[in-house]
């Protein structure tokens, strides 16, 4: 094998050359030190462990959260000709053993396991006769106790550095704020002189964000396009999981439901059939998270609002790993921002915890009501910055806006009359003058805010209440009935009355062309049809192994052989993404279709 990491790259994974800090860090690593690397989902921090443990001697240990997450990866490695392999609690018996004899024979490349795995003293010491390369820390956010993976194994791995001293650590992680950095830099001991940190950005994501207005309309017109396309949808509730997908199965969508309550087979199986099928929707609460490496998820739908910006970066991140042009849409209302608060008011966390989350909750409803390019108030949120990203909905579509001052006042005044105890549907009811039963038993079609309302529609007015609690301006009650009042700076704002922009809802209208078609769009419609018959195959030969189609190649590898149309395995080698140990196994297959065709 190769030993220079330019040369790696070219055979094993086939690809023409570094990206962003890979080979600093790569270099780094070569030469035995520690690391620190923060890159964003898809930056390509697997190659920043797996070529230094290819090219130092020994075995590289891999700490991993996850079995289905390793098992990914050793698939994908071995397909490239690695020697790669994972010690689970799937792995037992003769199996086992022969497993722990390459490991002595110094057979392996690569060897991954969860951390309590490793931790377990007969891993230890079996390992501490081993010859190894590096210890590489995957996830390493998950021993940040503040953060939302935390795991307490991932804490425990701070031993490694008096256990293997002469080792390289290489911590990597995609979660951004600096708080957790600063944690796993530390515990690990890594050294603040190693930190390797990658900018934030993913520009093949296109950010959306929509108030509710018939989530499952808006839902099931926005997957229209995207029919046969990978994608994930997330819900707030396991009820709910399962009604959404019952109702994409219904619009002829392959929907599959995934949350921390079903049973452990039914989940592995739904997450199983996800990485393994061609366009799958998964609809999911966050449970179906970490272990999603699958690079052709081309869209991540929230119907719920999520809890946090760093959450909301998180999910979105799992689109688009593979850099094609992925969509991310998130569909919330005034109803959510309420039950969110709830749950943080409902939670035993100390006060100081409580306002933080409050806070961040806050900075979420500034991302969702911007006016602004949604990626330059995401980066900055990160203390990134970038230039208006034209490849947002904001961007792309500007909101208009319009002096809000006499609707904020209609509306803080029918809430104070209504006695500052109601919700959104029975305030907005009465500015629109709709009397019913409920209505006049409680005299609500006497008061002088009834019918002052129709100028706007009742979109309108559940737009301009959302922007008025992303404002701080009314109170949602957080204890339960979503009953409004009025806050201190609302009643400011009555007693000085001051011009406020508010955004316009827009009407819903004919969908953007899908993300998916877009990145297929560069092909000319004969290399589409040819694309579509390399998947069919790509299909059938991981079929064939039982592995996801995405580590024989990826649709981008498929894209360009479609462009190019090679016609000899050494036209097939120029292709990115065909390694050797891939040309050999797979170059005639595809080769007889691109001959074919
Ligand atoms: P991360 O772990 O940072 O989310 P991965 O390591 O899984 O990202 O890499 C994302 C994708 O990009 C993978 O399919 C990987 O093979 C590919 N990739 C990584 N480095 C390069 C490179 N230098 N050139 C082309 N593709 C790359
Ligand atoms: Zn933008």
């Amino acid at each position: 094998m190769p030993a220079d990491p330019l040369s790696i790259l070219r055979n094993v994974y086939g690809y023409d050359s570094f990206r962003g800090r890979q080979r600093e860090v790569i270099e780094h690593v070569i030469a035995g030190n520690h690391a620190f690397v923060l890159m964003p989902t898809g930056g390509g921090k697997s190659l920043c462990y797996q070529i230094p443990a290819l090219v130092r001697p020994g075995i590289g240990l891999v700490v991993s959260p996850l079995i289905a997450l390793m098992e990914d990866q050793v698939a994908g490695l071995k397909q490239a000709g690695v020697k790669a392999a994972a010690l689970n609690s799937r792995l037992w018996g003769t199996e086992k053993d022969l497993l722990w004899r390459d490991v002595g024979r110094g057979e392996l490349d690569l060897l991954y396991m969860a951390p309590e795995t490793l931790l377990k003293p007969d891993t230890l010491d079996r390992l501490k006769s081993a010859r190894l390369s590096l210890i590489a820390i995957d996830e390493a956010h998950c021993l940040s106790q503040w953060g939302h993976d935390f795991r307490p194994e991932y804490r425990a791995l701070d031993c490694l550095a008096d256990i293997f001293p002469e080792l390289p650590r290489i911590a990597l992680t995609a979660t951004a704020d600096t708080p957790t950095r600063a944690e796993i830099v530390d515990h690990l001991r890594i050294g603040g002189q190693n930190s390797f940190v990658a900018g934030f950005d993913r520009p093949n994501i296109r950010y959306g964000a929509a108030g509710k207005a018939g989530t499952t309309q808006q839902m099931l017109r926005f997957l229209e396009p995207r029919r046969g396309e990978s994608g994930i949808v997330y819900c707030l509730s396991k009820r709910k999981t399962e009604e959404v997908a019952a109702t994409l199965n219904n619009h002829g969508f392959t929907a599959l439901s995934y949350h921390a309550g079903m049973e452990m087979k039914a989940r592995e199986e739904n997450q199983r059939r996800f990485q393994l099928e061609q366009g799958l929707i998964m609809v999911a609460t966050i449970a179906f998270g970490m272990g999603i490496d699958k690079p052709d998820v081309r869209f991540v739908v929230h119907v719920d609002m999520p809890a946090s910006i760093e959450a909301y970066y998180q999910e979105t991140g799992r689109a688009g790993r593979d850099g094609l042009p992925a969509e991310a849409l998130m569909i919330y209302g005034a109803e959510d921002i309420a039950l969110r608060r709830r749950f943080i008011e409902e939670s035993e966390a100390p006060d100081a915890r409580k306002r933080m989350e409050h806070r961040k909750l806050d900075a979420l409803l500034g991302f969702a009501e911007s006016c602004q390019c949604r990626r330059q108030v995401l980066l900055r949120y990160f203390g990134d910055d970038c230039q208006p990203c034209g490849n947002c909905d904001v961007c792309l579509d500007p909101p208009e806006t319009f002096d809000g001052s006499i609707a904020v006042q209609k509306l803080l005044s029918c809430i104070y009359r209504t006695g500052e105890r109601f919700g959104q549907a029975h305030v907005i009811s009465v500015l629109l003058g709709e009397s019913d039963e409920r209505i006049r038993q409680l005299g609500h079609d006497k008061l002088s805010t009834f019918d002052i309302g129709k100028e706007h529609n009742r979109n309108a007015w559940r737009s301009i209440v959302r922007q008025l609690v992303a404002l701080g301006l009314i109170e949602v009650d957080v204890a339960g009935h979503g009953g409004m009042s009025i806050s201190d700076k609302g009643r400011e704002f009555l007693r000085e009355k001051p011009a406020l922009n508010l955004r316009i809802p827009k009407r819903a209208k004919s969908e953007r062309r899908s993300a998916g078609r877009e990145a297929r769009g560069a092909l000319p419609s004969a290399d589409q049809a040819l694309f579509e018959k390399l998947r069919a195959r790509r299909l059938e030969l991981a079929r064939m192994q039982g592995v996801p189609p995405y580590v024989i190649f990826h649709d981008r590898t498929l894209a360009e052989m479609a462009a190019r149309c090679p016609r000899s395995p050494a036209e097939l080698a120029g292709i990115t993404g065909v390694g050797e140990a891939k040309l050999a196994r797979y170059g005639k297959a595809f080769l007889e279709v691109i001959n074919g065709h």
